[in-house]
Parts: C-alpha cells; sequence; structure tokens
C-alpha cells in the first residue's frame, strides 16, 4: 500500500515550500520531494532582495508588490526572524542615453502604482555620499525590500512542519504516472508515494520533471556571479543598481559594449544583514555550470569602483554563482498542465523567485483549492505552450 497525501510538491527551494506551507494552510496534506537538500538549488545561491523597482511594469510589478506584503505578515507569522528589512532602492544612471529608458520604465511602474521617482544629482548624493560624480541621475524607492533566503527556507520548513508538511531529503523524483485516480511519484530510492495533486516546483530542473509527464517545459539555467565583501559600515541609505541591471534584464537588444553584452553585466549592490555587501551580477546561458569566473567577477568589482570608488578600500571574502530558472520566453509559469489534470507547475522565476515565493504559494494554493486567484494569471499559465502548436513550437 503506497502512503498517500492530497498533494506531492516537487522540490525544497523557496518556491516549493512556499506552495507546501499555502497548501497547508489550506489544510492539505503535503509531501515535499527534495532531491538534496532545503536550498541545495538556486535559492541557496542567490542575492536577497525583494526589488520592486526592476519589475516590469505589469503582471510581474503587481505580483511582487503583493508578495512584500505577504513577507511583512511573514515576519510574525512564521515566528522566526527573516531579517526583513525595508531599505529602499536607486538604480543609478551614469549614462545620457539611459535617461529616457528609465523615465519611460519608471512612469509605466508609477502607473501601476508603484512608489518611485527619479532623482538628481544632488538628492542622490543626499542618500549616497560616497558615490560618484559621474551618476547624473537616479531612480528612487522607498519599498525596495530584503529577506535572508535561507532564513526564510528554514522558517517556513518550520513553520510547515507544524502543520503537518512532511519533507523527504535525498529524494529524486525519476517516474510520475497517473493511475485511474491517483499520480504516482517514484523516487531514486525506489520509494513511491501517491497523491491528487503533483506541484513541480523543480527550478532549472523543471524542465527534466515535467518531461516525465511528458511536457515539453522550456526552461533554461541563466547564471549569475556575484561577489561577497567583509562587513563594512553601511556606504549609503539604500541599496543599489544600475540602469545596465534594467537593461541586462528586460531590453538585452540595448547597445552596450562588448563584454556587459556577452556577460549580461548589471551592478547590483545590496548590504545584507550582518553587514556584508553582495555585488553582482551577471546573466549568462551557460548550461548548468555554477563556477565563477575571473573575467566575470573583475568585471564586477571594477563597476563596483567605478560607481563607488570606495569599494577600492573593502576587501572581498568570496564569490558564487547561481542558475536563475529562465523561461523561453521571459515569463514566470503558474498554473496547471491542461492535458495533465492535477499536475502544477510553479517555476520559471528567473531572478525574482525570492521576491515571488509568498505569492506563487498562494496562486498555486488557490488554484489547487478552486479558490479565485487574486491577479489574472492568464499569461504566466502553462496553457501557453499549447497556444503555440499551431504557430510551430509543439508541445508532446
Ligand atoms: C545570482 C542570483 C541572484 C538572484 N537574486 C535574486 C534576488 O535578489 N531576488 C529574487 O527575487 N530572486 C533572485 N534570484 C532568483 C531566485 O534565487 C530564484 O528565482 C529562486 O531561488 C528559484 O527558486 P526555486 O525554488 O524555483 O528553485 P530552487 O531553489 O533551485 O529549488 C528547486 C529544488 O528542486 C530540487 N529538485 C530538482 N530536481 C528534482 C527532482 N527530480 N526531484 C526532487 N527534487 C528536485 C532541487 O534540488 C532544488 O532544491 C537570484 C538568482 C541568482 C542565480
Amino acid at each position: 500500500m503506497l502512503k498517500g497525501y492530497d498533494c506531492i510538491v516537487i522540490g525544497g527551494g523557496i518556491i516549493g515550500l512556499s506552495c507546501a506551507y499555502h497548501l497547508a494552510k489550506s489544510n492539505k496534506s503535503v509531501l515535499v520531494l527534495e532531491r538534496d537538500d532545503i536550498g541545495s538549488g538556486t535559492s541557496g545561491a542567490c542575492d536577497h532582495m525583494i526589488l520592486l523597482q526592476s519589475k516590469a511594469p505589469g503582471l510581474p510589478l503587481k505580483l511582487a508588490m503583493s508578495s512584500l506584503e505577504i513577507y511583512r505578515e511573514w515576519q510574525s507569522e512564521l515566528e522566526e526572524d527573516i531579517e526583513f528589512a525595508t531599505r529602499g532602492g536607486m538604480i543609478l544612471i551614469d549614462k545620457p542615453e539611459h535617461i529616457p529608458v528609465m523615465e519611460d520604465f519608471v512612469k509605466r511602474q508609477r502607473s501601476i502604482g508603484l512608489n518611485v521617482e527619479i532623482l538628481d544629482k544632488k538628492q542622490i548624493k543626499k542618500k549616497q555620499p560616497w558615490i560618484n560624480d559621474n551618476v547624473i541621475a537616479s531612480t528612487y524607492s522607498p519599498d525596495d525590500s530584503q529577506v535572508n533566503p535561507f532564513r526564510v527556507l528554514f522558517a517556513l520548513l518550520k513553520k510547515s512542519a507544524k502543520l503537518g508538511v512532511e519533507l523527504i531529503r535525498n529524494a529524486e523524483v525519476v517516474e510520475i504516472r497517473k493511475n485511474s485516480y491517483f499520480w504516482e511519484v517514484r523516487t531514486s530510492s525506489n520509494q513511491s508515494y501517491n497523491s491528487h495533486i503533483v506541484v513541480n516546483a523543480a527550478g532549472v530542473w523543471s524542465g527534466k520533471v515535467a518531461s516525465l509527464v511528458g511536457f515539453n517545459l522550456p526552461i533554461r539555467p541563466k547564471r549569475g556571479q556575484i561577489v561577497v565583501t567583509e562587513p563594512i559600515e553601511e556606504i549609503g541609505e539604500t541599496d543599489a543598481w544600475d540602469a545596465n541591471y534594467i537593461i541586462s534584464k528586460h531590453l538585452s537588444h540595448f547597445d552596450r559594449d562588448e563584454i556587459s553584452k556577452r556577460l549580461g553585466l548589471g551592478f547590483a549592490m545590496s548590504r545584507t544583514h550582518s553587514g556584508n555587501y553582495l555585488i553582482g551580477s551577471t546573466r549568462e546561458y551557460v548550461g548548468f555550470n555554477k563556477s565563477t569566473t575571473y573575467e566575470a567577477l573583475q568585471a564586477i568589482i571594477r563597476r563596483a569602483v567605478e560607481l563607488f570608488p570606495i569599494f577600492s578600500k573593502v576587501r572581498i571574502i568570496r564569490s558564487f554563482a547561481g542558475l536563475r530558472p529562465a523561461c523561453e520566453d521571459g515569463k514566470y509559469i503558474i498554473g496547471e498542465d491542461p492535458s495533465n489534470s492535477g499536475f502544477f507547475i510553479a517555476t520559471g522565476h528567473e531572478g525574482d523567485g525570492i521576491a515571488l515565493a509568498p505569492i506563487t504559494g498562494k496562486l498555486v494554493s488557490d488554484l489547487i483549492c478552486g479558490r479565485k486567484p487574486v491577479f489574472e494569471i492568464d499569461e504566466i499559465s502553462p496553457s501557453r505552450f499549447y497556444s503555440q502548436i499551431t504557430s510551430g513550437i509543439v508541445n508532446k
């Protein structure tokens, strides 16, 4: 007799654990199957931002704003310190040709309701006294926030366990079959479990998991490299990015120098709870290669010193790389596979999964429990890959 659950979640990253938690809050019995350990994937090798300003003005921004509200609630609800902080954020502009791009971006974000404005040099200097004079303008939002992803993972795990969620580590899912009533999910150690619902939250590996039910999910890893400084005093009031970050994320066709374009370089600088600065980052398609490269680290540090010369006096203590789960059309994938009833997908968050984990778990549990999601999410449904069949991109 197989052990049965209402829902099996595949993947113990921040997306899988948020789905599991929300499902448990809706009184579902939940099993999480994790190939390795909690946070062994991208959620353990990333930045920590709930960054609103980087989100495309449309559904992504609306989801991020809603997610931020859930994080605010999680501070007390999860009964653990998740190192939530709202430091605000600035996107620095040091090239005149980037001003109209950022003005347009800000205008569209404001129309969605984001509290964001453009600052002049004097206002910038007040918030960032160590900034290079080359910076000619900047955006500013007081709402950009952060958490510690590891603490969120463990807080979710602990709170979910209290609600009855079970986790099995070292349990790689290798087979998923539907019999007349249940999904039967088998792991590499030949253990099988059954459930009414399966949620594929396997991050950059979700394509492989989807292929077990014959679904061709177009997810590719996009590498990001980060350097970590020694702990230092705050060098400014807010965290900061540069306009290249927005360009490499949303406007990759924009003309840039060869190295920046090839590495997908965009400056990101944020201060952790313990005073270390995380400085990044790149956006590279290099398969599942998680190494850092001398070229990229050098380019990241060069840019940091260019924008904040004070960094030339700060020691780098380590570097790492993580793989963003990127969908080929640049959109998240949240919803049910239309040809596999009861098989749900929650992935494709690329560089936004920490920010969007709370709302993703809520949307997934709303769909599974038959509640109307708070947002119209057709544009991020897996069904879109089926509607492409007529245009030649064939699924199955
Ligand atoms: C450099 C970098 C910086 C980033 N900065 C930010 C940021 O500041 N803000 C933000 O919002 N986002 C950021 N992100 C993105 C964010 O980290 C990801 O979107 C998010 O972590 C993805 O979470 P996930 O749960 O989908 O994937 P993962 O954390 O990778 O979890 C998937 C899990 O599935 C497991 N798994 C895989 N296959 C199987 C299987 N067959 N059976 C069982 N388990 C399986 C894996 O072991 C893994 O633990 C960043 C990413 C990178 C790389």
